[in-house]
């Protein structure tokens, strides 16, 4: 089996390359060609020696991701939907603003944490992508949306890993692809514009925090660990205190000083002002010196199989008041691509159910009233 080159990073490209009797500089060139032009046939690679072209069309390929589906709102927001074999599918959803092009891109073919206001958590999780899939998403749109849009200029500016998955479930294949984004030579995308979002993996924080630091975002979603452990399952496991400890020391390395803590808006659930006063009070007193961080409010997109309902905005609004009179910087988010179920939380799909996830949390939607049973496998490196 040739290789797939969009799952190597510059240094495994270097090696690959090596191992084919060619000195560096030529992997630099590959990888411009890949990224920085979006080749995927090395006979239009003219600059390479026409022995190496001959020798990578044996032993290597670029294959990227077929598309199933694609959906463009009318605000411009564009949805892919990409099979990944087996009957998996998953998706990236670009998002056009004024100063931006924001991409967000799966890392996982659903997901094994289960967070009770997520429609990919109740789909149950099915695979990791591979490093290639991963970039694939980031390649194929860029590439496209440089045609799409008319402009020979690098069109996506910002990648948040926020869409299918918990990325750091994912570390091994997340960390590569990660540096061919920040890659000069890739994307060359600032460590600032690129955001991973996890749900608490505490160890994998940490190792990204040494090995590839880049903005965190986190889901907290709860402002107390009773709470928190309906809401996001792997709490059980990784609790408030050990994740707040561990964004402070991720703090030291990363390229913005302050961690940004999602959290989505659920009515009568987690919106009241006792949870704002709650939340206030971790984050500012947490071992001693809190931790700096801004918020930002997501209105929840409701899905039947959840059993809850969006805040109304008044209780939104009211609940960033609180944060905000407190010295926390506090955004609401925009909802985007709404009339293609782009928004955060519906990237669904229609993928398969295929491990029934999905029906076991429907019956333990009654999770404010009893506590949950015992909780779902959470996989990962750790
Ligand atoms: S919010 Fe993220 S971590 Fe939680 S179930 Fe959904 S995809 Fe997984």
């Amino acid at each position: 089996m040739n290789t797939n080159l969009l799952d190597l990073d510059l240094d495994g490209l270097a090696a690959f390359c090596e191992g084919l009797g060619e000195k560096r500089f030529r992997a630099t060139q590959l990888f411009r060609w890949i990224h920085q032009r979006g080749a995927r046939d090395f006979a239009q690679m003219s600059d390479l020696a026409k022995s190496l072209r001959e020798k990578l069309a044996v032993h290597a390929r670029i294959e990227g991701l077929s598309v199933i589906s694609s959906h463009e709102s009318a605000d411009g927001t564009i949805k892919w939907l990409f099979d990944v074999g087996g009957g998996n599918a998953v998706e990236a959803v670009f998002i056009p603003e004024d100063d931006r092009g924001t991409l967000c891109i799966s890392s996982q073919a659903g997901c094994a944490v289960g967070c009770r206001f997520c429609s990919t958590g109740h789909q149950g999780f099915a695979r990791n992508l591979t490093t290639g899939e991963i970039v694939g998403q980031l390649w194929f749109a860029e590439h496209f949306l440089r045609g799409h849009l008319k402009t020979g200029e690098r069109v996506i500016s910002n990648v948040v890993m926020m869409g299918m998955g918990e990325p750091l479930q994912n570390y091994s294949a997340l960390v590569p692809a990660l540096r061919v984004m920040l890659d000069d030579h890739g994307y060359g995308l600032s460590r600032r514009r690129v955001t991973v979002s996890t749900s608490g993996m505490v160890r994998n924080i940490d190792k990204l925090g040494e090995e590839c630091p880049v903005a965190l975002a986190v889901s907290l979603h709860a402002p107390n660990n009773e709470l928190r452990d309906h809401l996001v399952p792997l709490n059980r496991k990784h609790c408030l205190e050990d994740l707040l400890d561990a964004c402070n020391r991720y703090l030291e390395h990363a390229p913005r000083d302050f961690i940004t803590f999602e959290y989505c808006m659920l009515d009568g659930v987690n919106d009241q002002p006792e949870h704002a006063r709650q939340l206030i009070d971790l984050v500012k007193h947490h071992g001693g010196t809190g931790v700096p961080c801004k918020f930002n409010l997501i209105p929840f997109n409701p899905f039947p199989e959840s059993g809850l309902t969006r805040s109304p905005h008044k209780q939104v609004v009211a609940f960033a008041k609180l944060l905000s009179d407190a010295g926390i910087v506090t955004t609401v988010r925009k909802t985007r691509g709404d009339d293609i179920a782009a928004a955060c939380g519906q990237l669904a799909g229609d993928v398969q159910d295929r491990t029934r996830v999905g029906e076991r949390i429907a019956r333990q939607r009654t999770i404010m009233l009893k506590p949950v049973p015992a909780a779902m496998a959470v996989r990962d490196e750790e």
